[in-house]
C-alpha cells in the first residue's frame, strides 16, 4: 500500500514489514472461499494482501487511524473498512451462522483487551500477533507463574494454542521485545461459561489477590455448597487461586454467585 505515513505511537504502531512472516500468521488462520474474516488493526495493509489472496467469503477491516482507514478503503474495495476503536466494536452482533475467521497483529496498549473481548463476545477462530510476554499468560497453564485472570478469561471460551516468536527486528519502527503468534478455536456452546459478566468479575477478583489462599481470599463465601465442591475437586482452601482450571473458576462461581456482588 502506497502511503507516505508516520508511524503513531499512541496508536501501538510496529508495523510488520517482513512478507514470509506475514503470509506465516495468515496461512495459520486456514482462511476458505467460506469463512467471513475480520482483522483488526490492518495498518498498512501488512496482513491483509494475503488474506485478500486467501479469497475468503468477506472482509472486514477495523482500522482506528483516519489516515489509514481511508488509504485501505481505496486498496481494498471489496473490503468493509470500518474506521473504529475495536474496543467499541459489538462482537457479540456478529451473526452467529457465519463461520467468523479474525486475524490481527494488535496495538499493544489495548491488545489484552481487545483479545478479552473477542474471546467472550463470538465465536471465532483467531489468531493474533501480540507482545510475546501476553502470548505466554494468555497460553499459560495453571500452577503456572503466568497464568493469571486472562489465562483463565480467553481459556474459559477457547482452546488456546501457542504458535511461533518472531523478533523485533521486523518490524518498523521496532518494538522493544519479542512478539508471540497466538490461536484462538472457539469452544462448543455448551462448554463456555453462561454467567459472563459475574463470572468476570469474579475471575478479576480472584487474582487481584492472586498470592492469597483461596479460604482467606473467599471467607465471606464459605458454604456448604463450596466445601462439596471444594473436595469433589480436591481442591483446598489453601490452594491460591492460580491452581485453578478455568472450569474449576467456573464450578466456584456458581457456588457462590449469589452471595456475590456482581
Ligand atoms: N497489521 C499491521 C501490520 O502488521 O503491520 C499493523 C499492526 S500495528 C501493531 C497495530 C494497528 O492497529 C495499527 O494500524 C493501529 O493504527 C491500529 N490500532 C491501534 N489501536 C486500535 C484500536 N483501538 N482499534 C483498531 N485499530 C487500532
Amino acid at each position: 500500500m502506497q502511503i507516505n505515513h508516520r508511524a503513531k505511537k499512541s496508536l501501538g504502531q510496529n508495523f510488520l514489514q517482513d512478507d514470509n512472516i506475514a503470509r506465516k500468521i495468515v496461512d495459520s488462520l486456514g482462511i476458505t472461499a467460506d469463512d467471513s474474516v475480520i482483522e483488526i488493526g490492518p495498518g498498512q495493509g501488512a496482513l491483509t494482501r494475503f488474506i485478500r489472496e486467501a479469497g475468503p467469503a468477506s472482509l472486514k477491516l477495523i482500522e482506528m487511524d483516519r489516515d489509514l482507514a481511508p488509504a485501505l478503503a481505496q486498496e481494498y474495495p471489496e473490503a468493509e473498512v470500518v474506521q473504529l476503536d475495536a474496543l467499541k466494536f459489538d462482537w457479540s452482533k456478529l451473526d452467529p451462522s457465519v463461520s467468523w475467521k479474525i486475524v490481527g497483529n494488535l496495538p499493544y496498549n489495548v491488545a489484552s483487551k481487545i483479545m478479552w473481548d473477542v474471546a467472550s463476545g463470538c465465536n471465532a477462530t483467531c489468531v493474533f500477533m501480540v507482545q510475546h510476554e501476553v502470548g505466554q499468560r494468555i497460553t499459560a497453564e495453571p500452577g503456572s507463574r503466568k497464568y493469571g485472570a486472562i489465562s483463565v478469561w480467553i481459556q474459559s471460551f477457547c482452546r488456546v494454542v501457542y504458535l511461533f516468536k518472531v523478533p523485533p527486528t521486523v518490524f518498523r519502527p521496532r518494538p522493544k521485545v519479542d512478539s508471540a503468534v497466538i490461536k484462538f478455536f472457539p469452544r462448543a456452546a455448551d462448554e463456555k461459561p453462561v454467567d459472563i459478566e459475574g463470572l468476570a468479575g469474579f475471575v478479576k477478583y480472584c487474582f487481584q489477590y492472586r498470592r492469597k489462599q483461596l479460604g482467606k481470599i473467599l471467607k465471606s463465601f464459605i458454604s456448604d455448597c463450596m466445601l462439596e465442591w471444594a473436595e469433589k475437586e480436591g481442591v483446598a482452601l489453601s490452594d491460591r487461586p492460580e491452581a485453578l482450571s478455568p472450569l474449576q473458576f467456573q464450578g466456584l462461581h456458581k457456588c457462590i454467585k449469589n452471595d456475590f456482588p456482581s
